[in-house]
């Protein structure tokens, strides 16, 4: 079966340089909401325009516009060997219309894997990031602190959802970077 991977955590847990990693082993497209409207951004797109606010303060981007933006994702061709999502779904209702999409498709998800770390390691990671010039204007203490409480808050229920509905499983985010991508290559169907 195709690998259709969702990969939850909260920012700073290291989905991001998981989620290359597994890709290239695993041969599907790396799909990630945040890069890509961080690149409409960039490039000044109309969807780039309406996104922006949001990116810089650290909140979430309304959940029609990253709906339909997903829609329109998942339905390329290259998504049919199976994809990985990367920031996405980030609320119950992205959570609920992506299985409402992919029951659609006929393409249910074959893994749900969460990333966790402690919140005091996420801090200094992103901040660490910060420094090292990530080129992410949101990876600065403050802005970092408040996409902590949007995912406490709004993201935090997603794990709830797929945890009652079972599937989700738990992978400890701490170590190196080799020692989580085993981890979490281990349990990928
Ligand atoms: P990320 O790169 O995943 O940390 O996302 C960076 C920013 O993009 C977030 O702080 C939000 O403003 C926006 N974003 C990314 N993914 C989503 C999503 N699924 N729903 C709403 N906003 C999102």
């Amino acid at each position: 079966m195709a690998t259709r991977l969702v990969l939850l955590g909260p920012p700073g847990a290291g989905k991001g340089t998981q989620a290359v990693l597994i890709c290239q082993k695993k041969k599907i497209p790396h799909i990630a909401t945040g890069n890509i409207m961080r690149e409409a951004v960039g490039t000044g797109t109309p969807l780039g325009k309406k996104v922006k606010d949001y990116l810089d303060l650290g909140a979430l981007v309304p959940d029609d516009l990253v709906i339909e933006l997903m829609r329109g994702r998942l339905t390329l061709p290259d998504c049919n060997g199976g994809f990985l999502l990367d920031g996405f779904p980030r609320t119950v209702e992205q959570a609920r219309a992506l299985d409402k999409l992919l029951a659609e498709l006929k393409t249910p998800l074959s893994s749900i894997l969460e990333l966790t770390v402690p919140e005091e390691v996420l801090i200094d990671r992103i901040k660490k990031r910060g420094e090292a010039g990530s080129g992410r204007s949101d990876d600065t203490v403050e802005v970092a602190t408040k996409r902590l409480q949007v995912y406490r808050e709004l993201t935090a229920p997603v794990s709830d959802y797929y945890r009652q509905r079972g599937g989700l499983v738990e992978i400890d985010g701490l170590g190196s970077i080799d020692e989580v991508s085993v981890r979490l290559l281990q349990n990928i169907k």
